[in-house]
């Protein structure tokens, strides 16, 4: 799932992006408001970490613009202002969450995994369809009972198939939202990893779990 950062201090940021990347998350990183405002409106994100003291346009401007655009999109607020009076701005502007700096880690891992559940309508992080089984806390995937190691790029993939599976996800679907800014739109990347994905949770199964449509892009159901 893809989610943007922004953060001016960048060594924080980087400390963030680093350990969201992995957690087989997909980053990108805006270093003040106005780059921000820019990703937040192209791109379409599974969540936005938005810091406050921010250049050329605060955190809680930026996250005012979001919710004025209708985008239903979960605002988390990370920043060292830590008054209650802060706190209630951040969250009556539109933010679904606040976690004041310094923070654990581990922590703000929680806090985006309940939101990021919250937006796909999860009741709990385990995932499965028939006898495929993806465990989002420890990041394990199996069939049929058995261990299936992932690289972070097909984890996030099967991830993203099975959050929404039973629906037909288009290609432009998976390149949002499991790469970032870097992504080369001419590539055929997403049906190379597709076909990563098939050799290691369909090859050698009886029934096939990934499926293509025509013209369009792929379902993952049984
Ligand atoms: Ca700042």
């Amino acid at each position: 799932m893809r989610i943007l950062l922004v953060e001016d201090e960048k060594k924080i940021a980087s400390f963030i992006e680093r350990g969201l990347k992995e957690q087989h998350y997909v980053v990108d990183v805006a270093h003040d408001g106005g780059a921000g405002s820019v990703l937040a409106s192209v791109n379409d994100y599974d969540l936005i970490i938005l810091d406050v003291m921010l250049p050329e346009k605060d955190g809680f401007s930026l996250c005012l613009e979001i919710r004025k655009k209708k985008s239903d999109v979960p605002i988390l607020i990370l920043t060292a202002k830590d008054k209650v009076s802060d706190k209630v701005r951040g969250l009556g502007g539109g933010a679904d969450d606040y976690l004041t700096k310094p923070f654990e880690f581990e922590e703000l891992l929680a806090r985006v995994a309940a939101l990021l559940r919250r937006k796909n309508s999860q009741k709990s992080s385990d995932l499965k369809v028939a006898d495929l089984e993806l465990d989002q806390l420890k990041h394990r995937v199996k069939r049929a009972g058995k261990d299936i190691p992932l690289t972070s790029k097909e984890y996030a993939l099967l991830e993203y198939l099975m959050i929404h599976s039973d629906q037909v996800v288009t290609r432009t679907m998976i390149s949002e939202h499991v790469w970032n800014e870097d992504f080369d739109s001419f590539s055929n990347v997403v049906d190379v990893y597709i076909n990563h994905l098939r050799g290691k949770i369909d090859k050698g199964f009886k029934k096939q779990l990934i499926h293509s449509i025509r013209g369009t892009g792929y379902t993952l159901k049984e």
